[in-house]
C-alpha cells in the first residue's frame, strides 16, 4: 500500500497535459463507472513500474494508462459519429466497442483531453490487440493492461512475472493467450490481431 502510494506521486510537466495529474484523473474518473476508473488506476500503477524498468517516461506511461480506457462507456452511435466526422477508416464502422475504444478513443482523448503528444495517442489506440510494431511506450501500456493487480485469470501471475522480468516475451506471452482465448470462445478475430500474431508470436 505504502509503495503504491509513492508511485502514485507523479508530477507532470505540463508538456502532454496541461494540467496535474489530480486533474487528468478527475477527468478520467469522471468518464468512468467506479469499478472501470479501479481498473485504469491499478493500470498506471503497472505502466509506472514497467516504464522504469525500461527506461521510458514515466509522465508519458502515466498519461497513456490512465486514459487508454477514457471512451470505453461511450455509446456506439457515438464512436460511430466520430468515425465519420474525423474521416477515420470507413471499415471501422464494420466492428466494435473492443477496437472503437482503442482507436476512435486516441482521438476522443485528443479532442476532450487536448493530449497530442503521437507517442502517448498510438498507445491508446493499440492497447488492445497491439500492432507488428510497438515503442516501449505501446508495449508496456499494452501489457499493463494485461497484468494490472486486479487481473485474475489463470495464467494472470505467470504473466505479471513475465511483464516484470522481460517486457517483450510479456508481450508475445500476452498476444498468444489473447488469440488462443478469443479463438476457443468462437470470437471473430480483428485483422490487425491476427498482425500483431503473426509478427510477435509466429516470429519469435
Ligand atoms: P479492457 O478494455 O481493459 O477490458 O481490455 P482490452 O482493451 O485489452 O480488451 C477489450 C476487449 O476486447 C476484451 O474483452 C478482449 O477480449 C477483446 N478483444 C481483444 N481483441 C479482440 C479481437 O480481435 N476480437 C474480438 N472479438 N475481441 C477482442
Ligand atoms: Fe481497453
Ligand atoms: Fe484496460
Amino acid at each position: 500500500k505504502k509503495r503504491a502510494y509513492i508511485v502514485n506521486k507523479i508530477e507532470y510537466s505540463g508538456e502532454f497535459f496541461s494540467g496535474t495529474r489530480a486533474e487528468l484523473v478527475a477527468a478520467v474518473k469522471q468518464s468512468l463507472s467506479e469499478h472501470r476508473f479501479q481498473h485504469v488506476l491499478r493500470v498506471e500503477q503497472a505502466a509506472i513500474k514497467l516504464a522504469k524498468l525500461n527506461d521510458v517516461s514515466t509522465e508519458k506511461a502515466s498519461i497513456a494508462a490512465l486514459t487508454h480506457d477514457y471512451s470505453k462507456e461511450r455509446s456506439d452511435s457515438e464512436f460511430k459519429e466520430t468515425i465519420k466526422k474525423y474521416s477515420m477508416d470507413p471499415d471501422l464502422l464494420n466492428w466494435g466497442n473492443f477496437i472503437w475504444h482503442g482507436v476512435v478513443g486516441a482521438q476522443i482523448v485528443s479532442h476532450e483531453l487536448g493530449i497530442t503528444d503521437p507517442e502517448i495517442l498510438n498507445a491508446i489506440s493499440r492497447h488492445t490487440v497491439g500492432a507488428p510494431k510497438m515503442t516501449k511506450l505501446d508495449q508496456l501500456i499494452y501489457v499493463a493492461d494485461f497484468v494490472e493487480d486486479g487481473r485474475d485469470f489463470p495464467d494472470a501471475q505467470i504473466a505479471r512475472s513475465l511483464a516484470y522480468a522481460d517486457l517483450q516475451a510479456a508481450v508475445i506471452f500476452e498476444t498468444k493467450h489473447t488469440l488462443q482465448y478469443l479463438m476457443s470462445s468462437n470470437k471473430t478475430i480483428y485483422p490487425a490481431a491476427i498482425q500483431t500474431y503473426n509478427a510477435w508470436v509466429a516470429g519469435h
